[in-house]
């Protein structure tokens, strides 16, 4: 059975909650989970007893019955035998709700409230042919459940149960592993979903498992659960219908990477060609310990069908010293990431070898070799920076001949990259200078490697290059910035004032995006997609 998608709707009143159910509907959901924490307020609350009644009998899609206690992470707080004779109540109904969800702390806290859900699943008065099934639920809103293996084991004890429901906060992508592979040892049909922004990868990849269901809010702000992804997402950008057990995992590895436009461009590349893959964005916290213990984590779990990553801020240099100290498998280091030291992409070959590569150095030289016409041999190159932007700017235009001058606010670290990268190709020319003798003497390449002009960055105002200085260059020169949010920098429209052929970040993420895609699928990635995607949420600003 292909795993059911569920719009949870925290009902205020009958009729909203009836219209989002029609709204989860229309939209694409299986199932619909009424939340009636706050309809029905306990015992002697007809009105909400017949509200709920009104939800369950004129839902236009099945339903799941949930009335959930404040103990238990939701906002009911009158009695429990109160909330259990409700869904008894229900289950009298010709149409009874397809299921209740029932908290496994509850259903063995009490013989009488045990008895009370039983005939709420198997009334004496109820049509036989329509019947509740019951949902047995653990949730914990902190983390994993220090006991869960004995949580699972008293839950599946629990004959009654149809379908058993394990919920909880991710600390880690690692919770998602653990989440998965409960569902790979099931014993009936079951929920097993990590909340909060690092379980995504448990909601996805439930169909690839055999999950019972998954849940997707009707919006964003309608979410019943932290990370709760929304239905248009999970059915438009992660495809939940494609996923299957042969669907290969890729990710973007970063701190932060919620925002990331990564997700948008890959996954519906995969679509276009028709690649059996989607891509997740997979936070990991800044440390090396997080990186190394979480990587390792993904490539262990074989059966998860972890194929490859982008690796991005503040991971880089972290997936190169991985590589380099890691025994436990065959890494294969290409010689760019060797060379600049840090790597900004994982490929698992079919033998399982982790080959990593740095594809950011074809994200600068792609785009800058077409607007140049031709081949950089000989061109005069001002880098403006010195970090890791930088460093592949300037190892991709040395590996094609220019001669670059780094510009640096700490001249010592200019310098310092300079003498590393001319010691790997002592044939070519990279010299440092200091910041306030940018761009040097008739450059025909200017890239701007600093944060100068990124939004949320140190000065989103600022231009690196000042009006006189773009006045005072050969009109041929080719300016290009790292900084694609946002695409048009302070420096590119200067730039553009004063007739300059100008490359925007965003050529660069896709070159760079598309060299990853490329080695993942073995097939020549779809530019015009990805360039339409981009520039859907931000117009092109390129000359
Ligand atoms: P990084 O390693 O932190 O290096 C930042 C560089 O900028 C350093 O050389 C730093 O100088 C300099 N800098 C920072 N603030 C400055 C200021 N106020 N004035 C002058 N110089 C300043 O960062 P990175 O990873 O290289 O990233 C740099 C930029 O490239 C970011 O905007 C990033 O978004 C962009 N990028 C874009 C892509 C893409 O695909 N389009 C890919 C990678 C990076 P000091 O050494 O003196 O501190």
């Amino acid at each position: 059975m292909s795993t059911l998608l569920c719009v949870p709707i925290m009902a205020e009143d009958a009729a909203a909650a009836l219209a989002d159910a029609q709204h989860a509907k229309n939209l694409g959901a299986d199932l619909v989970e009424f939340r009636v924490d706050h309809l029905f307020s306990g015992e002697g609350d007809e009105q909400g007893a017949s509200a709920c009644e009104q939800l369950v009998r004129e839902s236009p899609l099945p339903c799941i019955l949930t009335c959930r206690p404040t103990f238990e992470g939701g906002d009911y707080d009158g009695d429990d035998a109160a909330r259990i004779a409700l869904y008894e109540r229900l289950g009298t109904l010709d149409r009874p709700p397809r299921y209740i969800d029932v908290e496994h702390a509850v259903y063995t806290r009490s013989a009488n409230l045990r008895q009370k859900v039983h005939l709420a699943i198997d009334h004496p008065g109820r049509r036989r042919e329509h019947a509740s099934s019951l949902i047995l639920s653990t949730h914990d809103f902190k983390a994993r459940p220090a006991n869960l293996f004995s949580l699972i084991h008293s839950m599946r004890e629990c004959e009654a149960a149809s379908v058993l429901k394990y919920a909880w906060t991710a600390r880690s992508l690692r919770d998602n592993i653990e989440a998965l592979d409960l569902l790979r040892e099931r014993d009936r049909p079951t929920i097993a979903l990590a909340m909060g922004e690092a379980g995504l990868m448990s909601r996805v990849l439930a169909p690839k498992f055999g999950g019972f269901l998954t849940f997707a809010s009707l919006r964003d702000e309608s979410a019943t659960a932290p990370g709760q992804p929304t239905i248009t997402d999970l059915l438009n950008l992660y495809r939940l219908r494609a996923i299957n057990t042969h669907t290969s995992l890729y990710g973007v590895i970063g701190w932060p990477v919620a925002h990331s436009k990564s997700p948008l461009i890959h996954n519906a590349g995969f679509e276009a060609l028709d690649h059996n893959a989607v891509y997740l964005p997979m936070p990991i916290p800044p440390e090396w310990e997080h990186f190394k213990a979480t990587l390792l984590a993904l490539l262990d779990a074989t059966w998860l069908g972890f194929r490859g990553a982008s690796v991005t801020i503040p991971h880089k240099e972290h997936l190169l010293r991985l590589a380099r100290s890691d025994t436990s498998r065959r890494w294969i280091i290409e010689d760019r990431p060797r060379r600049a030291g840090a790597a900004n992409t994982i490929t698992i070959e079919p033998d399982g070898a982790v080959r990593i590569t740095n594809t950011d150095i074809d994200g600068v030289i792609a785009p800058l070799t077409k607007a140049a016409g031709g081949a950089l041999n000989g061109r005069i190159a001002a880098v403006l920076g010195a970090g890791g932007a930088a460093r592949a700017a300037a190892l991709g235009l040395l590996d094609s001949g220019a001669h670059v001058t780094l510009f640096n606010r700490s001249l010592e670290k200019a310098q310092h990259l300079a003498r590393e990268l001319s010691d790997s190709a002592p044939d070519r020319s990279i010299t440092a200078a200091p910041w306030d003798q940018r761009p040097g003497r008739a450059p025909h390449i200017i890239i701007n490697a600093t944060p100068l002009g990124m939004s949320g960055g140190p000065d989103p105002d600022a231009s690196p290059l000042d009006d006189h200085h773009l006045a005072a260059l050969d009109p041929a020169a080719i300016i290009m910035d790292t900084v694609y949010t946002p695409a048009n920098t302070p420096l590119l429209r200067t730039a553009r004032k004063h007739g300059l052929t100008t490359l925007d970040g965003i050529h660069m993420f896709i070159a760079q995006a598309a060299a990853q895609f490329q080695a993942w699928t073995a097939r020549p990635a779809p530019i015009a997609l990805f360039e339409r995607i981009l520039h859907e949420t931000e117009p092109p600003q390129s000359t």
